[in-house]
């Protein structure tokens, strides 16, 4: 792990109940992703959707649990989704790179962000029906609901508040 500053009044262990809600929360955004890209099939199946879960599954769920979770000052804590504890059932500590699972971690997000959106557009012009222009709408006020404000408090109390790359509550 990188030798930090790290911020005194930060949470060294978040609640329970902080960990379970904000992976709920997660859980349901990308839930609403998988169901507007639903309609985008090929053969019956719905492969983007199918992509965009197993995408999440391998680079947030693997690749970056190594590289950012298991060289985080939280390796083995409850940060405030609980990763740090689940990224110590997988790897060994400082297993990653750092800088490495920063710079994948600024493309992936947005993309997670952006992707589906753009998809569902697609989907929209390709038939219209209002659940997807339901789960577009739903996932463009999430997503702008979790830059501003939902990150933030978690970054807020976070013991790497002013010294981690990602983190969104430095001032
Ligand atoms: S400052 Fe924010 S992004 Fe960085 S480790 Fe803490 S909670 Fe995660």
């Amino acid at each position: 792990m990188l030798e930090l500053e790290l911020y005194t009044e930060g949470w060294e262990e978040f609640p329970k109940w902080w960990v379970f809600l904000e992976n709920l929360q997660f859980l349901l955004y990308w839930a609403v992703g998988f169901v507007g890209m639903y309609w985008l099939q090929a053969d019956g199946l719905p492969v983007v959707s199918i992509l965009y879960a197993a995408f999440i599954v391998v680079v947030v769920g693997i690749v970056l649990k190594k590289h950012n979770c298991a060289t985080c000052y939280y390796y083995d804590k409850w940060c405030h989704l609980g990763w740090g504890k689940l990224a110590a059932k997988m790897f060994e500590r400082d297993a990653g790179n750092r800088k490495l699972g920063m710079k994948i971690a600024n493309v992936v997000y947005p993309l997670i962000a952006f992707g589906p959106l753009a998809a569902m557009v697609i989907s929209l012009i390709l038939k219209f029906r209002v659940i997807v222009l339901g789960c577009l709408i739903v996932y463009f006020f999430w997503g702008i609901l979790q830059f501003a404000i939902l990150r933030k408090e978690g970054c807020r109390r976070c013991k790497l508040r002013y010294v981690c790359e990602g983190s969104a509550a430095k001032k």
